[in-house]
């Protein structure tokens, strides 16, 4: 949904994140957003619904009036995208069913313009890094450092694709520098990982800012979802290709975001700040020969072990061995064996992801507890009644 109020005095991020898609609320009286389960819509006048029909299919434009499916829109989902939109400082957000739905339509919306070629920097998440070098939707890649941009740009190229900070290593680029090397075609920043609290990706000049929603703005693991802050102009291309390939937002999961941004910023901050003293704790330790902490801060951090970092997984307790990132809760996993499995192992460690690299997304615990736990499972010693065997007594 566009964004309206342009007239009205700016906002904190803060505030926008509780009250950004909830303008109407109290005008409904209500206090909660209401989650709109239907799949259909009834309209008694079949001939408005044919016009609003073609209008879609001409423009993208998503009219004032109810919505007709739920494949086209969802009241509840567009406040989830309204809101975005507003943290992001962007026109319009388009939401999809994940990460991946919202990068592949991204893709689409360019190859159906002819144009496949795709410019992009590692690292980048593993499962975006596959779907380019598989060319699995037609679209060919080239692999550049940011200095290569501006060369490997051709005719057919439609997008430039990077990420900053990076999965997994939080690779840092100069976002500025990047929209400049990349002339008309439009910057894709994934920003996952520094969200709108750390970094607006459109202030530097990307014309599309990427999420996968299933990690910081759902924020307590429990919701899978993606989406793409854009201009309304590239909005209504994104929400064309929705309609046709389907991969939309659950209401329920965008009931779950909405709900989420509203702490997104509070949940950072405190996170970050956890997350720079572990990584400054790490730095300083004789176990860890590398620490990767961004300059912008934020809640992951990356560091390779001296010794074997599938015993430093296999030795968390309080910490959680698991893919993802993003929750309330610590995790810690391997790229080399999970997030980055899928990357040839050569290009995985050309682009800085070594096999001892571990990633840990720093959640809200206590700070000491969290360390007692980091520092006993870089020791490689497993909790004593694991060293005891836990099963003895159901064998016995
Ligand atoms: C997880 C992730 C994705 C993919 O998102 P899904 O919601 O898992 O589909 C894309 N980019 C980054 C940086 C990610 O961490």
């Amino acid at each position: 949904m566009a964004t309206d109020d342009l007239s009205a005095a700016p906002r904190a991020l803060a505030t926008e994140a509780v009250h950004a898609g909830r303008e109407d609320l109290a005008g409904l009286g209500l206090h909660a957003p209401p989650l709109d389960l239907s799949t259909t819509y009834p309209s008694y006048d079949s001939r408005e619904e044919a016009a609003r029909i073609d209008a879609f299919a001409a423009t993208g434009a998503l009219d004032d009036g109810p919505p007709v499916y739920a494949r086209l829109s969802n009241p509840t989902v567009a406040r989830f995208e309204t809101a975005l939109a507003k943290l992001e400082g962007t026109e319009s957000a388009v939401s999809f069913a994940s990460g991946m739905a919202a990068l592949t339509a991204v893709l689409l919306v360019r190859a159906s313009l002819g144009l496949r070629h795709v410019v992009a920097v590692r690292p980048l998440y593993g499962c975006s890094d596959h779907l380019l070098n598989a060319g699995l939707l037609g679209t060919e890649v080239t692999w550049v450092d940011p200095a290569g941009i501006a060369d490997a740009i051709r005719p057919d190229t439609g997008l430039v694709l990077v990420e900053s900070p990076a999965n997994p290593n939080l690779r840092e680029l100069d976002l500025r520098a990047i929209a400049h090397s990349c002339g008309s075609v439009p910057l894709l920043a994934d920003n996952t990982f520094a969200t709108p609290v750390l970094q607006r990706p459109v202030e530097s000049g990307a014309r599309l800012v990427l999420h996968s929603a299933t990690k910081y703005l759902g924020g307590h693991g429990d919701v899978m979802g993606g989406i793409v802050a854009c201009d309304e102009e590239f909005a209504r291309k994104l929400r064309q290709v929705r309609f046709t390939t389907g991969g939309v937002l659950h209401p329920f999961a965008g009931y779950l975001l909405l709900r989420g941004l509203a702490t997104l910023p509070v949940r950072m901050r405190a996170a970050s700040a956890s997350a720079a003293d572990l990584a400054a704790r790490l730095a300083a330790d004789p176990r860890v020969s590398a620490v990767h902490y961004p300059r912008i801060g934020g809640a992951m951090v990356a560091f390779e072990t001296v010794g074997d970092p599938h015993e430093v997984i296999a030795s968390v307790r309080l910490i959680t061995p698991a893919v993802s990132l993003g929750s309330v809760d610590t995790l810690i996993q391997h790229p080399a064996s999970i997030s980055h499995r899928i990357v040839d192992a050569g290009d995985r460690r050309s682009s800085g992801v070594s096999d001892r690299l571990l990633r840990m997304s720093v959640g809200l615990e206590d700070i000491e507890d969290l360390w007692a736990d980091l520092d006993r499972a870089l020791s490689g010693s497993r909790a004593p009644e694991e060293r005891a065997g836990r099963r003895t007594d159901a064998v016995s």
